[in-house]
């Protein structure tokens, strides 16, 4: 652990830092040696079998953030020693990839010199014959060489993969994932939980495991268990059946029809956001990637805008691009979501942002022949620039970059007038690449869908912003999407069903709670060594590339693209994820109280919990008779009273409850405190259980208090100064892990 190895000192510290403290050890010998200098320890530990010296260098893993590696393991049945097992470092440093103008001979890889020699001593009750006796309360002995060759970071990439993830992964596999996609949502997960130290984690392998083992445990797993069958439907089917049973709604259905399947997913979270927020009676957008069947379907997603981004409104999945099959689908979904769709407007929503995809629009026109279609400008662009810079198209040298140009001044063009007149400069220009030509006269015909000058006659209201709607939608669901790229149909559903939701209400949750609203851009702070970032226009940038300095690449920043090798073959390349650091703010804090009251609402389905502690009794409303008794997640609040006054409020998530065991009260009964059903207790049950909760924790305080009243006093002092302003649990800990900081005088 020790990077300064030069200095040959060492102090207890290291050796405390590198043995696991939940056992009793002790130091027997400690040497220095070697050039770079390392610490070789020998301790004995109070380990008695096989299994406990498992667990403890699974804690010595843990606490030094290193794995090691089995080198040899000797089970003896001899008088003196039970068991012998030698154990190295994982990491091995390749020289070659280091310092590749080593000579030849040296270009072995180097193994870290950390490495530990573990001997079970046989404890009998006759006397031992031999200079060193056993420790009967500590007969294990361990040679240790403590210091590494190499950094924490590259250590976390040699670690381990943990059981905890190997049954995660064994999860998602029954479910229908394969090697890739697995990888990928360990990945996924890690961002969407983590999103202040996902970066470290991404690196760290016992987390997120490299490509490699997620095909070698994918192959186990196959062994054992064979594989499932992409084209059989019914897996797809079953799995819906339970999502709709654990979520005790219809949320997903699977319809087979004479020309293909149809799939229709709106989970509830996507039905709140329907009912709760009033963006969808406004714009819908409809987007689609293709699954990776490659088999010809697609899936469209049904989305909305919000102050805190795209938020998800329905997800149909059909065998192709079929307007029959959208049209059922989008028939479908009307009906899992009710009379509360678009925010109650049963004629649709105000306008419909679409790709340019035939079919989608005819499905919108049947199902709601009242609503405004228009193309989703940044879309078209975007796959304008993909068409323009595939050298299959020989469109060379400079010319992708100034087509695009003249298509987009087409587009933004303020008058028809002017409009006009630069399509036919593009015309003009373009005049030698017939193929393109054909493209550009096929988006003429459809000018009043895509243009800002004709197409504003067409706009239901001009306080519909579109033209800032379109650029948040693209940049959020861009990076979203990308990552769906890998899953085919099966893993799409149950991906779409899990991470997908998670990740929504996440971001809810987020703004809700006036939280950095997290997002799943890459963001990567611009190395020190690429400062020349040119400015082309008001959306080009020109990047160089790390490794090739005078290669610059092309980055589009209204429509999230690059024209590097890494960006066509669908990943968001490094010189996106710069830009989108160093540009890219979103609204990070949402003021208004009620916007957070109904993300909070639409996350949970709970109303908000009010800010001032005193309300919580006090708010009664009248039950509404349909409502069913607690679900399984309910939270259940309490007030603490304290010193007469004093309110802390507690969050307990009410899982003793069981739904399926009756209840024995009536729910008319059950009082309504906000937005949570508590179920009833008489005043004296709830006394007694305040009582003791009191009793525990102020047994504990004035525990701490007797024992030392300098240190805790002001302490609690300061605690309590701040308890008015502490409304969950999560603030209270928060406080007190604050207080163990700097509360300590030093
Ligand atoms: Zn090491
Ligand atoms: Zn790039």
């Amino acid at each position: 652990m020790n990077e300064q190895s030069s200095s040959s000192v060492f102090t207890n510290d290291n050796i405390e830092k590198a043995v696991p403290s939940e056992w009793k050890y002790k130091v027997i010998n400690k040497v220095v040696f070697g050039s770079p200098s390392k610490l070789e320890v020998c301790i004995k530990v109070s380990l008695y079998t096989i299994a406990e010296i498992e667990k403890w260098i699974e804690a010595l893993e843990e606490k030094t953030q290193c794995s090691y590696s089995i080198q040899m393991t000797k089970k003896t049945v001899g008088e003196k020693v039970l068991f012998k097992r030698r154990y190295h470092c994982r990491v091995k440093t390749n020289l070659n990839k280091c310092y590749p103008d080593l000579k030849s001979g040296f270009k072995n890889a180097k193994k870290c010199p950390s490495k530990l020699s573990i001997t079970l001593m046989h404890i009998k009750k006759k006397k031992y014959r031999g200079k060193y006796p056993p420790d009967p309360e500590m007969p294990c002995i361990v040679d240790y060489v403590i210091t590494h060759n190499h950094s924490l970071n590259i250590a976390a990439k040699f670690r381990k993969v943990t059981r905890n993830v190997q049954e995660t992964m064994n999860r998602l596999f029954r479910v229908g994932h394969s090697a890739s996609t697995v990888y990928e949502i360990l990945r996924i997960d890690a961002q969407i939980n983590n999103p202040n130290t996902y970066e470290e984690l991404l690196v760290n392998r016992s987390v997120c495991p490299d490509r490699n083992y997620c095909h070698k445990w994918f192959n186990e797993y196959k062994k054992e268990h064979g594989t499932i069958d992409v084209k059989d439907k019914t897996f797809v089917s079953k799995r819906l059946q339970e999502f709709n049973i654990e979520v005790n709604e219809e949320c997903g259905k699977i319809e087979i029809m004479d020309d293909g399947f149809v799939i229709v997913l709106c989970p509830p979270l996507f039905k709140r956001v329907h009912q709760y927020i009033k963006s969808p009676s406004e714009v819908v957008f409809v987007a689609a990637i293709n699954p990776a069947d490659n088999d010809g379907s697609k899936a469209f997603f049904l989305m909305t805008h919000s102050e805190c981004g795209a938020l998800p409104l329905g997800i149909i999945i059909t065998s192709s691009e079929n307007s029959e099959l959208i049209t059922a689908g989008l028939n479908t979904l009307k009906v899992l979501v009710g009379d509360t769709m678009f925010f109650g407007r049963k004629e649709g929503p105000q306008l419909f942002l679409v790709d340019d995809c035939e079919a989608v629009q005819m499905a919108i026109n049947t199902v709601w022949p009242e609503t405004n279609i228009l193309f989703c400008s940044l879309h078209i662009l975007h796959s304008l620039w993909k068409y323009l810079l595939c050298s299959k198209n020989g469109i060379n040298k400079d010319e992708p970059i100034n087509f695009f140009k003249q298509f987009r001044m087409i587009m933004y063009a303020d008058t028809v007038d002017e409009c006009n007149q630069c399509y036919s400069e593009a015309m003009l220009s373009a005049a030698n690449h017939p193929n393109y030509l054909q493209i550009l006269e096929a988006y003429w015909d459809k000018r009043d869908m895509w243009t800002m000058s004709y197409r504003n006659c067409l706009l239901p209201s001009d306080n519909l912003k579109i033209n800032s709607l379109e650029k948040m939608m693209c940049l959020l669901r861009e990076p979203m999407f990308h990552r769906m790229r890998s899953f085919n149909v099966i893993q799409l559903v149950d991906f779409l069903l899990t991470k997908f939701v998670d990740f929504y209400t996440l971001r809810l949750l987020d703004a809700a709670n006036n939280r950095l609203i997290r997002d799943m851009s890459r963001k990567i702070p611009l190395p020190p060594d690429v400062k020349d970032l040119e400015q082309v226009n008001s959306y080009l940038y020109l990047v160089p590339s790390i490794k090739l300095p005078y290669i610059r690449y092309y980055v589009n920043i209204e429509i999230v693209a690059c024209t590097c090798l890494k960006y066509t073959t669908g990943y968001i390349c490094n010189h996106i994820g710069w830009l989108l650091t160093m540009f890219l703010s979103y609204q990070d804090q949402i003021e208004d109280h009620n916007v957070r009251e109904i993300f909070q609402k639409t996350a949970t389905g709970e109303r908000f919990l009010p800010e001032q502690p005193y309300e919580v009794f006090q708010e009664t409303e009248e039950l509404d008779p349909k409502m069913k008794y607690a679900e399984p997640e309910s939270k259940v609040v309490e007030q603490l009273i304290i010193a007469g006054n004093e309110v802390i409020k507690l969050q307990i998530v009410n899982d003793e409850v069981d739904p399926n065991v009756s209840m024995p009260m009536q729910i008319s009964n059950l009082p309504y405190v906000s937005g949570v059903l508590v179920p009833v207790v008489t005043d004296e049950q709830a006394l007694e259980a305040a009582e003791n909760v009191n009793q525990e924790l102020f047994g504990t305080f004035s525990g701490f208090l007797k024992k030392s009243p300098l240190l805790v006093g002001p302490v609690l002092q300061r605690m309590l100064n701040k308890t008015k302003s502490l409304n969950s649990v999560e603030d209270f800990l928060v406080a007190c892990q604050k207080f163990n900081e700097d509360g300590t005088p030093s």
